[in-house]
C-alpha cells in the first residue's frame, strides 16, 4: 500500500488531521513525513 491509500484509509477512521490520525497513519506507514514531502501531498 502506499502512502496516499494509507491516508485515505486512516480518514475512514479519524476525518480529520489529529494526532491520533497521524498516529495510525505512522502504524502502517512510518516514512510518511518524508513520503508526503516528496509527493507534495497536502491533504
Ligand atoms: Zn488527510
Amino acid at each position: 500500500m502506499d502512502y496516499v491509500v494509507i491516508h485515505e484509509l486512516c480518514h475512514l477512521v479519524h476525518m480529520n488531521h489529529s494526532e491520533k490520525f497521524w498516529t495510525l497513519v505512522s502504524s502502517f506507514c512510518p516514512e510518511w513525513k518524508r513520503i508526503r514531502k516528496e509527493l507534495n501531498y497536502n491533504d
